[in-house]
């Protein structure tokens, strides 16, 4: 089949398996530059498949030399219908790995269902024994609650009142004033349950409980904070809310992890351009202006980047800790200078410099390249196979 892009509101609902492998194995060159040596030989990826979940995988098998299972949630192809990209991601990744000897599984499901936690616990068990790192990179519209059968959907909203600022549409580059009312508390309340962190709880338990976590065992969970122009949207809104939850559960986590001399930590990343990320109002915007700032000042990362540094630097001992605990891999996001920057340019960007002044084409193409599509050296008008089988699927 000859595959394009075709869009249903923001979301791309097709993919392409050429591009999607140039993906990650431009992230799998990237990180075999330099082999990092650490103490975590075992793997668990809980949302493996895209964002910062993939680069984890990628940076954990080829950086680390780990075993990973990776615990995903996509929809494979048929004949006539394209896989989600982090099924071809996923195809592809494993591929790279089995050829280089690596282990690789792969489980597809909802991480939020018992089943799935279930099953991810027998594998360990049959194949690895125990694990030594866990890494939580889950990002969900929805969650269906695993023992009330409840389904809960996350709003992106402003809390407590309306949020009104610049946006931009990165397919027309329209920049206009978007006023978005405050969630109410059942919002608040669905969108803490699908994004805060009783799920990560619940992984924990289950894996204390079987026994599956090797002495010593880390779980890091990934969050964000981002600057004060998208705190109404995000950090104060109502996926701040639920950040705000998975940190406070992240520190019980830690408690109950000390009966094995494990610890849970946040990892605070910067904002970068993934499928969650640019369903956001306001933030691609932020993004565009932050992306240009960042290569202006020679410090922008891309999301393999951003983990090999994390996983560089724990294994140095270099990571940067603030004041609740929270590693920090926005230290150059949040650079007073770039910051400064980005406000002074927030106030002057409209539909007509938008081009000129920040990097919106470099969103949009990197959006598209979410996809697999727009890579060089790809014939896109070549017939694609859409129907291909994840190696290792269990
Ligand atoms: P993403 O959308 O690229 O990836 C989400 C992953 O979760 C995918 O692998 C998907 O398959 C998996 N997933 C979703 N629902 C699932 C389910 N029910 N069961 C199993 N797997 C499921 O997201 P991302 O932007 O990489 O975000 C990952 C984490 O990083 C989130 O916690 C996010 O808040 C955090 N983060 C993101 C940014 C950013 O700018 N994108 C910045 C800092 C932190």
């Amino acid at each position: 089949m000859i595959i394009k892009p075709r869009f249903r509101d923001f979301i791309c609902v097709t993919a392409h398996p050429d591009g999607c492998k140039k993906n990650v194995d431009m992230q799998i060159d990237y990180v075999k530059k330099d082999k990092i040596s650490n103490k975590f030989k075992r793997v668990l990826i809980i949302g493996a498949s895209t964002g910062y979940g993939l680069s984890s995988r990628i940076v954990s098998t080829f950086g680390w030399d780990a075993s990973t299972i990776g615990v995903v949630f996509e929809k494979p192809g048929t004949e006539n219908r394209t896989a989600t990209a982090g099924w071809y991601n996923t195809v592809a990744f494993e591929r790279r790995a089995i050829e280089e000897g690596h282990y690789a599984k792969t489980i597809n499901g909802d991480a939020f269902s018992e089943a799935i936690k279930a099953k991810t616990i027998e594998l360990i068990k049959n194949d690895l024994g125990k694990i030594d790192l866990v890494i939580y990179s889950i990002a969900s519209p929805r969650r269906k609650h695993p023992i009330t059968g409840e389904l809960s959907y996350s709003a992106l909203k402003p809390v407590g009142e309306s949020f009104k600022n610049k946006s931009v549409n990165f397919h027309t580059f329209e920049v206009s004033d978007v006023e978005i009312q405050p969630a109410n508390d059942n919002e608040i309340e669905q969108t803490i349950n699908v994004m805060g962190g009783e799920d990560l709880e619940m992984w924990v338990d289950k894996l204390l409980n079987a026994e599956v976590l090797e002495k010593g065992a880390n779980v890091i969970s990934y969050s964000y904070i981002g600057p004060k122009i998208t705190y109404p949207i995000y950090r104060n809104g109502t996926i701040g809310k639920a950040k705000e939850d998975l940190e406070r559960v992240s520190s019980k986590v830690n408690e109950k992890l000390k009966q094995i001399g494990g610890s849970a930590y946040i990892s605070i990343n910067k904002g970068l351009v993934t499928q969650s990320s640019s369903a956001i109002p306001v933030v691609p915007l932020y993004i565009s202006l932050l992306g240009k700032v960042l290569k202006e000042k020679n410090l922008e990362e891309d999301s393999v980047q951003q983990i090999y540094r994390l996983y560089s630097e724990i294994a140095s001992g270099n990571v940067i800790v603030d004041d609740r605990g929270r590693l920090r891999i926005d230290d150059r996001e949040m650079r007073a200078d770039v910051q400064g920057k980005i406000a002074e340019l927030w106030d002057k960007v409209t539909t007509e410099n938008i081009q000129q002044i920040t990097d919106i084409n470099i969103f949009r193409n990197d959006f598209f390249k979410l996809f697999g599509f727009g890579y060089e050296g790809i014939d896109y008008e070549k017939d694609s196979e859409t129907n291909i089988e994840i190696l290792n699927l269990v």
